[in-house]
């Protein structure tokens, strides 16, 4: 917008006319001060001001006006009545462009140089849009290395915790061999294959994500059971954690058409979460509904549960509740599988939880998808 400053009414409304009329947007005032408190208002691209005005001048408001953070771009056009004055037009005013034009206006040269600081000003704004764009970029990719470099220490760190159990077992194992105490050779071959086992997990889980960013993670869907692959599942993980009563509430469907090994991977990764998110509990509930054309899973713990703010961000890849993560360890990453394998299905994933009360991790699937070709 465009604000006229004169105090010559018959000037304001002739100039006002001719710019409208070119389709700029005008503003008026007829005294200085009358053009101060717009400016504090407002914010314009051009301000075209009369230097002889009675009050403050034209020279005065532009003094005051560079002061003003709204006015930091404004241009300016002084127009005044003789060529003397304009040795104080720099004067105090170091903001947006400046240019005056001699009274009586020629109309034709006012009108180029409006359109001229209309196209500056349309051009830095667009810079200031594309620098804001960059250093936005420059920060999000800043933020990703960071997270990058967090998940390559604690990934390390993860995989060198059952290597060096296992390490330290099959020195263990050498010892009782030689003594030929078989019962004891048994008893840590038992214990290095359970951290083998987690070795096993966390590289699966690692090779998951790489195959997630390269969009090479396949599916092999057809139908099978539900209730058959979640007896295997508890059967598995009440033999790890005896201590915890699971149960089953709901009936699942007979059939559904999903990828198997992936959808075991997602009760298993909810399953294993609310065991390790639960320390001096004992009961999971798994809960089953099954709709006309959804079926809802889901795994509920009474363990430490998830402030309402955070619960969005625990689905993000190497996301771990701060709070939290020096507690328990882990790579940040089993929800992001999961949950990009439930939306790959065409459902979703999703939690409920209450901090301190136990959460309940849940993922829906179309009863009756396409079948698509995978
Ligand atoms: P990890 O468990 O390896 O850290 P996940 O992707 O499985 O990674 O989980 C991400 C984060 O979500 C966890 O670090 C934890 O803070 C939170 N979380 C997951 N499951 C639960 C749960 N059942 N109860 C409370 N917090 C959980």
């Amino acid at each position: 917008m465009i604000l006229i400053v004169d105090d010559t009414p018959e000037n304001l409304i002739s100039l006002k006319k001719v710019l409208e009329k070119h389709n700029f947007e005008v503003d008026t005032a007829s005294s200085g001060e009358e053009a101060l408190k717009k400016v504090l208002r407002n914010e314009y691209v051009l301000i075209i001001l009369d230097v002889q005005m009675p009050g403050m001048d034209g020279f005065e408001v532009a003094e005051a006006i560079s002061g003003y953070s709204k006015a930091k771009e404004t241009a300016i056009i002084f127009l005044s009545a003789a060529n003397t004055e304009l040795k104080f037009i720099t004067k105090g005013y170091s903001s947006g462009g400046l240019d005056y034009i001699t009274k009586p206006v020629d109309m034709d040269i006012l009108l180029l140089k409006v359109k001229t600081f209309y196209r500056i000003y349309e051009q830095n704004r667009k810079l200031i849009e594309i620098q804001k764009a960059l250093l936005d970029e420059i920060a999000f990719r800043k933020r990703a290395e960071r997270k990058k470099d967090e998940f390559i220490s604690i990934a390390s760190h993860e995989l060198k915790t059952p290597l060096t159990s296992v390490k330290g077992y099959v020195q263990l194992l050498e010892r009782s061999v030689d003594k030929g105490d078989i019962a004891t050779v048994k008893k840590h071959l038992a214990k290095a294959q359970v951290q083998l086992e987690k070795l096993n997990e966390l590289i699966a889980d690692l090779l998951d994500i790489s195959k997630l960013e390269s969009g090479k993670l396949k599916f092999n869907k057809k139908n099978f059971s539900l209730g058959t692959l979640l007896e295997g599942v508890l059967e598995v993980i009440h033999q790890a954690n005896p201590e915890f009563n699971i149960t089953i509430n709901g009936i699942p469907p007979k059939e559904i058409y999903a990828d198997e090994m992936r959808i075991e991977q997602v009760i298993i990764n909810f399953l294993t979460n609310a065991i390790k998110y639960s320390p001096g509990t004992k009961e999971i509930q798994v809960n089953i509904e099954t709709g006309d054309n959804e079926l809802y899973v889901g795994v509920r713990d009474f363990g430490i549960g998830i402030a309402p703010e955070l619960q969005k961000s625990v689905f993000e890849k190497f996301y771990r509740v701060e709070e939290t993560a020096i507690h328990f360890q882990g790579l940040g990453i089993g929800l992001y599988i999961s949950a990009e394998i439930i939306e790959r299905h065409g459902g979703e994933v999703g939690v409920k939880s209450k901090l301190g009360e136990g959460s309940e991790f849940y993922f829906t699937l179309p009863l009756n998808p396409v079948h698509e070709v995978e």
